[in-house]
């Protein structure tokens, strides 16, 4: 028999976004005329805007005559786009980021998952609680997670961010040598000043551990004490990786396409003693395992830095935000306890009542007919709240948010 990778028997299958689903559809089985809105799935529903779209038609013409065809990319992305990122993405904010430290990619999903590739089987991990899934489990099919007991991989430290602590993580006591963190943050829809981040690259610095910064919704970001970047910290490009993604800055959740920065500084070791840069082995892993962004794609995303995409992006993100801020007010006038939605289109609440995440997710859609995301699936400290995404049409968040305001909560 083919022998497997065991890891794969130990990751509980996600029911979350079929069992979500399947309720949907039950209910729609005995409601048929409900007018069910769906404020759960995090993709986004506006398209890509002109300058985008007229640039991959551009590009896609490029490909059809031979003077201007391209075939394989670099693995590490068009200098076009890299350029654009170093420029807009980080010199704009007085941060020095070389083309060569961009890796553009499919997306940041990608990224965060594959980056493990190059870090030690041994690595121990710390992810804040709730966290997007896509790190643990990497983690777990890599074989770094231990054991599950309650819910909880027993080599991976959970840091709890609840309503208790303003959705803040305690820094770590276990030691990890790997920390994931998400801000502004899915999903819980909340941020870190630059005073808090500058604690997590302050620990990092003192303690040997890389962050893995994921950065996919920084796009989102109003408050101007919200950090565009950790590399905005100081002393951050010794210690982090950040991840980013057009797929919600820019519709980009079709065509894929993202990025990750990886800092010449940063510097690791291998069992028998020899230093290397996570530069160097990302562009290796990259070049083994990747073979580039398309080129269409790569031309669309470049589209988005030009004055006219910076100005369709900024309307799109602009909307959403309208999208959050009505929900964010009309939900806490129902009197529902309400974060996030400030500086990300997520708004985070706590269920009345001291309900479960499935039991709100229920009466939610029984007696308002929307669909949201139960916040037990994002990790145990996810019990208890319930994910609601800003990337629905305004018309329709609209009328979620007058339903919801009908909402008995005793
Ligand atoms: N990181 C976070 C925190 C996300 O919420 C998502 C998508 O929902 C991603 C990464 C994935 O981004 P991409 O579409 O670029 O793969």
């Amino acid at each position: 028999m083919i022998k497997i990778n065991d890891n794969f028997t130990r990751i509980p299958i996600s029911y979350l976004f079929s069992e979500v689903a399947q309720r949907i559809n039950r209910f729609k089985a005995s409601n048929p005329t409900a007018d069910i809105i769906k404020l759960g799935i995090g993709d986004v529903t506006l398209p890509i805007c002109r300058a985008a779209v007229d640039a991959m038609h551009k590009a896609v013409d490029d490909q059809a005559s031979a003077d201007t065809f391209h075939g394989y990319g670099p693995e590490q992305g068009y200098e076009f786009l890299r350029e654009k990122i170093s420029e807009y993405d980080y010199k704009k904010y007085g941060i020095d980021i070389s083309i060569d430290e961009i890796f553009i990619s499919d997306g940041a999903k990608s990224d965060t998952g594959n980056i493990g590739d190059i870090l030690s089987r041994d690595s121990k991990i710390a992810v804040t609680d709730p966290v997007y899934p896509v790190y643990v489990d990497t983690n777990v099919i890599a074989g770094r997670a231990g054991g599950l007991i309650d819910g909880h991989w027993q080599r991976i430290e959970y840091l709890e961010c609840t309503s208790e602590n303003g959705f803040i993580p305690s820094l770590p006591s276990a030691e990890p040598d790997i920390i994931y963190l998400c801000y502004p943050n899915n999903p819980t829809g909340t941020a870190l000043t630059r005073g808090q981040l500058s604690l997590w690259v302050e620990y990092a610095k003192a303690n040997n551990a890389l962050i893995l910064f994921d950065s996919a919704y920084e796009a989102y970001i109003r408050q101007p004490e919200v950090p565009h970047s950790i590399y905005e910290i100081p002393g951050a490009k010794d210690v982090a990786i950040e991840f980013r993604s057009f797929s919600k800055t820019a519709g980009f959740t079709g065509l894929r396409c993202g990025y990750t920065v990886v800092p010449e500084n940063i510097e690791g070791v291998s069992t028998d003693g020899r230093r290397m840069k996570l530069n160097s082995l990302w562009r290796r892993r990259q070049c083994t395992k990747f073979n580039g962004a398309s080129y269409v794609i790569q031309r669309g995303a470049e589209a988005l830095y030009s004055a006219e995409g910076r100005r369709q992006v900024k309307d799109m993100i602009d909307y959403y935000m309208r999208n959050a801020t009505l929900m964010r007010d009309g939900l806490m006038q129902a009197g529902l306890e309400t974060f996030g939605g400030v500086n990300a289109p997520y708004i985070w609440i706590k269920t009345p009542g001291g309900m479960s995440s499935w039991a709100f997710f229920d009466k939610l859609l029984a007696e308002c007919h929307i669909a949201g995301t139960p916040g037990s699936g994002f990790g145990p400290a996810g019990e208890g709240y319930m994910r609601l995404t800003a990337f629905g049409h305004f018309d329709d968040t609209k009328e979620a948010v007058e339903r919801i305001k009908h909402l008995k909560l005793n």
